[in-house]
């Protein structure tokens, strides 16, 4: 008899096609008061048109579907780049379930992270006693060797102080004096989950190198990958600096906690950067940030606060990935090894075959200010046309730097940057001047099906593909990725639409 049952099993795909949820759905329509089919396509199509974009562009006080997330997501990916680091946020339950979910449905892993549960009572209160008691059970739980700090929007509404909260928490016991607390204020009304990003990381820095401050230098390059969700760049840029016998250290290290071997037991805590090598970061030669916007108040506070030299470099692209390793031969006096010369040319190599088929086609993208500053290196290099840049969470800075660089090349002539606009705006953009190819996250899919312009994958979150983010988007490795991505979904597209018989299918080639 259970054995039946679970052959009835059936996923929801082909579940409610029965006719029992048929019948269902076709019931309750008769009492959803709603428009008739008729009008709710002539609305559709009116949501094609320039009319209805000038009224989408018209809009100040909502937001439809922005590609950003808030500032503590960011600020827990910072914090599980480091050995034994336990995320804490300080707010509600709810927040950090999504944050916990957000990053699993990404990783295909299990991310730990705890909240003081803040409910009414603290909100009216204070959350002190939340704080307190939830740092108590996570030290005697968990035991991590580190517990990083932020908050949610409930916690800075109130305007908890995570510094007097912690001295107090210890103070009082919950653990001891010297057990590392970093915190980070992140409000997510302000900035997105790379600010916060940028505020944990400062916070990490500022807590463990305290006082570690020697005469000389350690020898050391930091790395600070920024909000950086592909495991394989992480890998690449440890395989770069050993392959150019770079000493390094890389703040932080989530690449083994993200893609955990399944060895049947679970850990916690896996890999990271060890809490003493983020310390001696203080003696590092130099840091290099590989995202700018993901960094710019750790580097402030390393250049300031440290008297460390800081440097940005995005190795997207070719010209991308040779400027950041000239900057580390600048840096180090390291020779470029003959074994990447090799991989560089093999990549040229591969942009030639496909590049006639990305020549010239035009492409919108959206995504985190850094990650559209790689893309645009990229697609610039390869000869495409960036047309619509829709980013959500943009600044000044950004604005100003994507500019010149679409401004350095004949085929970013035609690009607009959309500051602060979100995916409803993309919609608009897409459908009054269509593009060849769409680039940019998950949410994308359904700009794919309204309009359908062929979309690629790339930034973060991908939920809805697997294992793409355990490739690499920089470095020589990485560009063949983005170029494998790019003009194999064009040749699909193509493939599809030349592939009615006796009609369109004279195109439809073997071999292109
Ligand atoms: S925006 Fe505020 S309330 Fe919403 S998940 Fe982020 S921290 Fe929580």
């Amino acid at each position: 008899m259970a054995q039946n049952n679970i052959d009835k099993i059936k996923d929801h795909a082909e579940l409610f096609h029965q006719d029992e949820y048929q019948e269902l759905f076709a019931n309750k329509k008769q009492f959803e008061g709603g428009h008739s089919p008729e009008e709710v396509a002539r609305i559709a199509e009116w949501t094609k048109t320039w009319e209805y974009r000038e009224k989408n562009f018209s809009r100040e006080a909502l937001t439809v579907n922005p590609a950003k997330a808030c500032q503590p997501l960011g600020a827990i990916l910072a914090a599980v780049g480091f050995e034994g680091t336990l995320p804490f946020v300080h707010g509600s339950q709810g927040c950090v379930a999504y944050f916990r979910s957000h990053f699993t449905r990404h990783f295909k892993e299990p991310f730990s992270a705890v909240s003081s549960s803040m409910t009414e009572d603290a909100a009216v209160f204070g959350g002190l006693n939340n704080m307190i008691d939830g740092l108590a059970t996570s030290y005697n739980l968990y035991k991590p060797k580190m517990i990083a700090v932020c908050t949610t929007c409930m916690a800075e509404v109130i305007g908890d102080d995570l510094q007097a909260f912690i001295k107090t928490s210890k103070e009082k016991g919950s653990l001891p004096e010297e057990f590392p607390v970093p915190y980070a204020h992140t409000p997510s009304f302000v900035g997105s989950h790379v600010l916060g990003y940028d505020n944990m990381m400062k916070g990490i820095l500022s807590n463990l190198t305290a006082g570690k401050k020697k005469e000389t230098t350690n020898g050391k390059i930091n790395f600070i990958p920024g909000f950086e969700t592909y495991i394989g760049n992480l890998r690449e840029v440890k395989r770069l600096a050993e392959l150019m016998g770079i000493n390094y250290t890389l703040l932080g290290d989530n690449s083994e906690y993200l893609d955990s071997p399944n060895d049947g037991e679970y850990k916690m805590y896996q890999g990271g950067t060890t809490l003493e090598d983020a310390a001696d970061s203080i003696n590092a030669e130099a840091t290099v940030a590989l995202q700018s916007y993901a960094s710019t108040k750790t580097r402030e506070y390393i250049t300031k606060e440290w008297q460390q030299k800081t440097v940005v470099s995005r190795p997207w692209g070719i010209r991308g990935t040779d400027e950041f390793l000239m900057k580390l031969s600048e840096l180090t006096g390291q020779p470029i090894p003959r074994e990447l010369e090799i991989e560089r040319g093999r990549a040229v190599d591969a942009l030639t075959d496909s590049q006639a088929w990305l020549h010239g086609k035009r492409i919108a993208l959206y995504g985190d200010p850094d990650l559209v500053m790689g893309l645009l290196q990229f697609l610039l290099e390869v000869g495409a046309e960036p047309v619509h840049i829709v980013v959500s969470n943009s600044t000044p800075e950004f604005e100003a730097e994507a500019k010149a660089l679409l401004e350095s090349s004949p085929d970013g002539k035609n690009a607009k940057v959309w500051g602060g606009k979100d995916l409803w705006h993309m919609r608009s953009l897409l459908f009054t001047e269509p593009v060849d190819l769409l680039i940019g996250n998950s949410y994308g899919k359904y700009l794919w099906r309204d309009t359908h312009t062929p979309m690629v994958r790339i930034g973060y979150p991908i939920f809805d593909r697997h294992h793409l983010h355990r490739y690499s988007t920089i470095g020589y490795q990485g560009t063949i990725n983005l170029l494998n991505w790019i003009v194999n979904t064009i040749l699909d597209e193509l493939d599809r639409n030349t592939i009615i018989p006796a009609k369109t299918d004279i195109s439809y080639d073997l071999i292109r």
